[in-house]
């Protein structure tokens, strides 16, 4: 566990980070999440001693970080940054087993552990003897993370390691990120200025204000759910309601049955189930996308597929039906099961109910907590 006790940092007269306490717990993420410049970074690298507090204390494992050899602070704390900080001119494999090497680990064994490292995170062998130049930024940051996974660390910290990547590689990093996290169960210390990252990826996330001062430190659902003040309210932002029903698991609602065609099925075939809107599923019951019945001259066809609605899953949140039904030309929301067959649809109006009973529920449960 990471704790900080009244931990306060001044450069000249101004605050960068005031009194702060926290407590981050053993094997979760904590998210420190807040507008630019009000102390993420200052609060992260007082963790490691990079910065020295101006007052407060700051205890690993209930041992006060000033008391402890630097480098042996270090040796316990993963790093990572934006644009992953990789040495120019050393090969991926070379940046992942530099740390191991200074350790007294020998160079066989680092090797074998880096390359393990590499494919963890998600990256292809073949590309260990590379340099940072000759990777894409999401394969610079995935090399970033194996390097500060390489010895062990029990802590890591990690300053907006996702920020200078493309949307589409940022959320495969967060999904991997997520999934490493769950076999290793590192103590991390997470910051992004990103309230959407904060709650995707947060067992607990902390906003700050400028000035650093924390404003506010919960799970996400419950800071969707429940702002402390104005400040905290507009930084979570519009959508806060929808978005929270990410956290509620759907409870088992009734599907619609749909009969389906597959590629290739005729326009009489289509026309015969009687409906304005067909399901189109693939080879392995995949839903393709949804067929305008009147829109079918000869055959079924790619072509006439519409993409545009979301698919859920059966295992999935109260959000991801709700939104499968809005985003659906049908009206009638596409879910899935875990192996991605087509099991049947559902109407957003009869996901509705599900979440008023939810919010009875919750106003249940605190009336008895009361
Ligand atoms: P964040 O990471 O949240 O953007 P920082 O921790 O980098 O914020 O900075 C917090 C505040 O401290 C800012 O106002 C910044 O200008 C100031 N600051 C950071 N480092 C220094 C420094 N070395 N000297 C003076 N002021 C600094
Ligand atoms: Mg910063």
């Amino acid at each position: 566990m990471i704790r900080f006790e009244g931990v306060t940092k001044r450069y000249g007269g101004a605050l960068a980070v005031d009194h702060l306490t926290l407590e981050a717990p053993t094997g979760k993420i904590t998210v420190l999440v807040g507008p630019s410049g009000c102390g993420k970074t200052t609060t992260l690298r007082m963790v490691n001693r990079m910065i020295t507090p101006t007052s407060g204390r700051i205890l690993i494992d209930g041992r006060d970080n000033a008391s402890l050899d630097v480098a042996e602070l270090r040796r316990g704390i993963g790093y990572v940054i934006q644009a992953a900080g990789l040495f120019p001119h050393r090969t991926v494999l070379d940046n992942v087993t530099t740390v191991p090497r200074l350790l007294g680990t020998d160079k066989k064994a680092a090797q074998a552990r880096a390359l393990e490292l590499i494919e963890r995170v998600g990256l292809d062998p073949a590309l260990a003897s590379r340099y940072p130049a000759q990777l894409s930024g999401g394969q610079q940051q995935r090399v970033g993370v194996a390097r500060a996974l390489a010895a062990d660390p029990p802590v890591m910290l990690m300053d907006e390691p996702f920020s200078a990547v493309d949307p589409v590689t940022r959320e495969q990093l967060q999904n991997e990120f997520l999934r490493l996290q769950s076999e290793l169960g590192k103590t991390i210390l997470f910051v992004t200025h990103d309230i959407d990252e904060a709650i995707k990826l947060g067992d607990q996330v902390a906003v700050l204000r400028v000035g650093g001062v924390l404003a506010q430190l919960d799970p996400p659902a419950k800071l969707l759910a429940d702002p402390v003040d104005d400040f905290v309210a507009e930084f979570v932002g519009r959508d806060r309601g929808y978005r929270a029903l990410s956290f509620a698991a759907a409870p088992e609602l009734p599907l619609t049955q749909e009969p389906t065609v597959r590629l290739g099925a005729s326009a009489e075939q289509v026309r015969a189930l009687g409906m304005p809107w067909v399901m189109c599923v693939g080879e392995a019951d995949e839903p393709l996308g949804w067929v305008r019945a009147a829109a079918v001259e000869s055959e079924v066809t790619r072509t006439l597929l519409h993409r545009g609605g979301t698919v859920a899953s059966l295992s999935g949140s109260l959000r991801e039906l709700l939104d499968a039904a809005l985003s659906s030309p049908s009206g009638r929301g596409v879910v899935a099961d875990d192996e991605g067959r087509f099991v049947g649809t559902i109407r957003a109006s009869e996901v509705l109910p599900a979440i008023e009973a939810r919010r009875e529920a919750a106003a249940a449960e605190e009336a008895t907590a009361r």
